[in-house]
């Protein structure tokens, strides 16, 4: 059994699943039920250190402690509320870092949009996280704590997870494969209740659908590819990191995806006004996509304040999803949720720097 830990002692115990407590506690000299136990209280009643799990013995909780093992839950930094009920909470980690988690409820359910890194190291121009730097990836209790952190506040259970929060999720895949497992199995949400987003890693989307059915047994987590662009060019001039994957590729390792999990593909495309939201752009995204058994997603662009991009007019949304649909394709348009707290799509950053700086 691995425990991981960050600044190299204190490992953590969120994120190992049931038998690998039950190991645990009789690798302790404990009886296994001890490790039920802690998994009850770290999951179900998401305690947030060993010290609370008042079942088990006092002095075994204090000979843990002692050792330097620890729940591996985070400390609430901060949170705001917007106006629509969205609530951003920014969670403090061990190494004085914030993550940002935004819940977004709804009459029926609970989407909770979760970081996989610490900013993010791939610069989409239309997205604040990318401006603040790269600081590391997160591991599986800083990603697990934000889904029960926003269960805690917002008193609700989680019933769709979306990685679309901080960072790159395909340059963390370990650790999300593994949170994704353990949302599923000890948080008990159904994997396709589970959205991962992402630009495209040109050596890892290739291999994602056999590199998850490893891990998970089963893939039916739904993958949500960034495109916003319907041809390399203007792809290349959104997102930098697409020079190094040709839009051709990406399509195929798409469509690769699909024949082995049988799951359609979400294609996200954020509308940049005057850039990327003609009808020529919807024409031609249509024809990209043409017999493609996906789903796309448009999302009207959040400002940011480092760029000039619009947002499109209603009118030209309207427009383009029309043109789409004449065409086949499955379309929703997503609701911009939490833009007064800067909490929506693209508008998250590392607000750690004023943070701890005091600035
Ligand atoms: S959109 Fe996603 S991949 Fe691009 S910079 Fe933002 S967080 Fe990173």
């Amino acid at each position: 059994m691995i425990l991981s830990s960050r600044k190299g002692n204190k490992p953590y115990l969120l994120g190992l699943n049931i038998h690998q407590l039950e190991d645990f506690a009789k690798c302790n000299g404990q009886d296994a039920f001890r490790g039920r136990q802690i998994h009850e209280w770290l999951y179900k009643k998401g305690v947030k250190s060993l010290d609370q799990i008042t079942v088990l013995p006092k002095a075994w909780r204090y000979q843990l402690i002692q050792e330097g093992f620890f729940a591996g839950r985070l400390r609430e930094a901060s949170r705001y509320l917007s106006n629509d009920g969205t609530l951003k909470l920014l969670l403090e980690t061990v190494d004085n870092e914030i993550i940002e988690a935004v819940g977004i409820p709804t009459r029926d359910r609970l989407t909770v949009c979760i970081s996989s890194q610490i900013g993010c190291p791939m610069q989409c121009r239309f997205c604040a996280t990318g401006k603040s730097g790269f600081q590391r990836s997160l591991e599986v209790n800083e990603i697990i704590d934000q889904i029960l952190s926003l269960r805690e506040v917002l008193n609700r259970r989680p019933s769709n997870i979306v990685f679309m929060g901080m960072g790159e999720p395909l340059l963390n895949i370990e650790a999300v494969l593994d949170s994704i497992y353990c949302m599923n199995k000890d948080l008990e949400i159904g994997q396709r209740r589970i959205t991962l987003s992402t630009v495209g890693i040109l050596n890892t989307l290739p291999q994602l659908a056999e590199l998850a059915r490893e891990r998970l047994g089963k893939v039916q987590f739904t993958l949500a590819l960034s495109l916003h662009a319907p041809n390399q060019g203007l792809r290349e001039s959104i997102i930098p990191s697409a020079k190094a994957y040709p839009l051709k590729t990406l399509i195929e390792d798409c469509r690769h995806y699909l024949d082995v999990t049988g799951r359609r593909v979400s294609f996200e495309y954020i509308l940049l006004g005057d850039l990327n939201d003609q009808m020529e752009h919807a024409e031609e995204l249509a024809d990209l996509l043409s017999g493609f058994q996906s789903h796309v997603n448009l999302i009207a662009y959040n400002p940011i304040a480092e760029e000039a991009f619009k947002r499109p007019s209603t009118f030209r949304i309207k427009q383009f999803m029309s043109v789409l649909e004449r065409q086949g394709l499955a379309v929703s348009l997503r609701a911009s949720r939490g833009l007064d707290q800067n909490a929506a799509c693209g508008q998250l950053r590392r607000q750690y720097a004023s943070f701890h700086k005091g600035v």
